[in-house]
């Protein structure tokens, strides 16, 4: 006969699940088709998150990569994601005529607004954040090709070879770990101590907020499970713990054992309620 399991003692990480971010563009996606009827399509998917994209599929949301793909007739909505996009894209929109409804987040768009001042003034640009991601695509698109640096790494903020090392400036993606941002801004910050940048990181409240609460309750669980998706880098900042795991959520055991019997859940500000309930 198999022993029985201690009881499982589950601690809710607080805050999780969507920011206020990913709720208004999903709510950008949902009104226009309640006003408007299908189809709406949606450059790039408006969330991070399977079962959202999924569901707004099955009420008329077309999912496109570019501008390319959806057909120059239609008089269908076209809406811009949370993460932003370069000025490029909304240029493009126009040109064809198209309704466009911009989601962009309004803290990334602070992001925006920052390079774009410091570009107007005159200065070097780094942005500290990860290549490919589309709010990079974004913040990059936002400027002249050549104006912003992008900086990934510790490694890259020790090689930086500035023009001026009195006339930079750094934005900063705003999902990314605190803690590698932190290294990066004090890597930057020693070797160019003029270096203009906001009073903290532009990472976001949610983002921030969500990594503190992983923080605090890790040493206290035996195992914590972030539930996102496999590809988030947002994830894997919060996974970062030593108790974190990391796993799709079906190929989690429904009660992981664990030594004391405590776990804990912690999420991403792209899962939903759903995805946080299941697996309770
Ligand atoms: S994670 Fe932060 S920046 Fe991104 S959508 Fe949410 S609140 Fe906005």
């Amino acid at each position: 006969m198999s022993a029985k399991k201690p009881d499982l003692k589950i601690v809710l990480c607080s805050p999780r699940g969507f920011c206020a971010g990913v709720v208004r563009a999903i709510d950008t996606v949902e009104r226009a088709l309640t006003i408007y009827g299908a189809p709406v399509y949606v450059r790039h998917e408006i969330v991070h998150n399977k079962y959202v994209v999924d569901s707004l599929k099955t009420k008329g949301a077309i999912f496109v990569e570019e501008l390319s793909e959806i057909p120059d007739e239609t008089n269908a909505p076209v809406v811009f994601s949370a993460h932003g996009v370069p000025k490029s894209v909304p240029a493009e929109a126009k040109s064809r005529n198209f309704f466009s409804l911009d989601a962009t987040c309004p803290l990334v768009t602070k992001v925006h607004r920052e390079a774009a001042i410091h570009f107007k003034r005159g200065r070097e640009i780094l942005l500290i954040g990860h290549s490919h991601h589309p709010e990079v695509v974004g913040t990059l698109g936002q400027l002249p090709e050549g104006a912003v640096t992008l900086i990934e790494t510790a490694e890259d903020a020790k090689t930086f070879m500035p023009k001026d090392p009195d006339n930079l400036a750094f934005v900063t993606q705003t999902t990314l770990s605190i803690d590698d941002t932190a290294e990066i801004v004090a890597l930057l910050k020693e070797r160019f101590p003029n270096v203009n940048g906001p009073h903290k990181e532009d990472i976001c409240y949610a983002t921030t907020n969500r990594q503190l609460a992983v923080k605090k309750v890790a040493p206290v669980v035996d195992a914590l499970i972030v539930v996102a998706r496999r590809t988030r880098r947002t994830r894997s900042a919060c996974a970062r713990s030593p108790s974190a795991r990391a796993a799709p959520l079906r190929s989690l055991p429904s009660a992981p054992a664990t030594s004391t019997g405590r776990g804990s859940k912690a999420s991403g500000a792209s899962a939903s309620p759903r995805a946080l309930r299941r697996r309770k």
